[in-house]
């Protein structure tokens, strides 16, 4: 294997250390402890992990962490009214509502429920049309992640070819405009792509967030290129047991590529530690204070 491996996991908890001084100065010098509620419908056992996961990492970082299940069965009406009570709660300056939700409810009319300001997913079509615009919005969490990551890794990103193998509005699109951003220029491919081996074949930068297991070969690889690897796919062994796998041929890809993530332990840890520092930016965005730079 040539390539160097981005650890998710490392950079993870040098975030969550970071989040966790950002917090003690907070308490100390305003009395502000950021808040985040995070809202479960169901009993997906995937999701439950998740929810575990953020409420207990919002915790260790100092935070206030809140959690409010919801039955299977409850109404569009009802999960809406609990997010506009937490739009008013002045101790909640984050809000998330774990997704999926069940069928019977409109996903969308739950999101533009949530108050733009607290919105920590940045999914809210306000937030999606501040990134866009170039504007002060919130930022989804598992691009923002990669963006710092790619930051880490290669320094300026000014000039590259990359490619987002993805365009849902909750990874690929926002992954493309922040990639943008950073003035590189940028190819979304998606399932009606041509030729996807070249257009990925000629990418400095390598994003895969498909949800189809290793889908992108590693002979496809730009030797040098960097390829974080979104994709989280659960395979069955022949043992009988199941094993993570990401969008991404790994090991073939490892031995052309110049940096690459693995999965597990590539973006998946990052994801709820930016979700931490989104917490604390909505948090002094609302409260008027500048945000402690440590
Ligand atoms: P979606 O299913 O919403 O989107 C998948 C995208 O992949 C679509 O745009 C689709 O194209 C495209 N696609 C599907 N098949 C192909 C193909 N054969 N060739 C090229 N493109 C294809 O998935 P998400 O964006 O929500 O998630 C993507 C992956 O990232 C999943 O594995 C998910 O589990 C993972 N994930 C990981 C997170 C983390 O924290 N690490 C967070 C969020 C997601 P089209 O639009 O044409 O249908």
């Amino acid at each position: 294997m040539s390539a160097s491996i981005i650890d998710g996991k490392d950079f993870a908890a040098k975030i969550k250390e970071n989040i966790a001084k950002q917090v003690k100065i907070l308490k100390e010098k305003y009395d502000l402890t950021p808040g985040l509620a995070v809202v479960l419908v169901g009993e997906d056992p995937a999701s439950q992990v998740y929810v575990r996961n953020k409420n207990k990492s919002t915790k260790e970082a100092g935070m206030n962490g809140y959690e409010y299940l919801m039955d299977d069965d409850v109404s569009e009406e009802i999960l809406i009214s609990k997010v506009k009570e937490l739009n008013q709660d002045p101790t909640v300056h984050g809000i998330l509502v774990q997704l999926p939700l069940p069928k019977h409810i409109n996903e969308a009319a739950v999101i533009e429920a949530i108050a733009p300001e607290k919105d920590v997913d940045g999914f809210h079509i306000i937030n999606s049309g501040l990134l866009a615009t170039g504007g002060k919005g919130m930022v989804p969490c598992t691009p923002l992640g990669c963006i710092m990551m790619l930051k880490e890794t290669l320094g300026n990103l000014s000039g590259l070819d990359a490619v987002v193998v993805g365009r849902s509005n909750i990874v690929g699109k926002p992954m493309a405009q922040l990639l943008l951003n950073e003035n590189c220029t940028v190819t979304i491919a998606h399932s009606r792509t041509k030729n996807l081996d070249q257009v990925v074949g000629r990418s400095d930068i390598v994003i895969a967030a498909v949800g189809v297991p290793e889908l992108v070969k590693g002979s496809w690889i730009k030797p040098g290129a960097t390829v974080i690897d979104v994709g989280i796919n659960r395979i069955l062994k022949e043992d009988g047991k199941t094993r993570l796998v990401g969008d991404v041929e790994f090991a073939a890809a490892a031995e052309r590529a110049g940096a690459i993530t693995p999965v597990p332990g590539g973006v998946g840890p990052m994801t709820i530690a930016v979700l931490l520092k989104n917490t604390i930016t909505a948090a002094c965005r609302q409260k008027g204070i500048e945000q402690p730079q440590i």
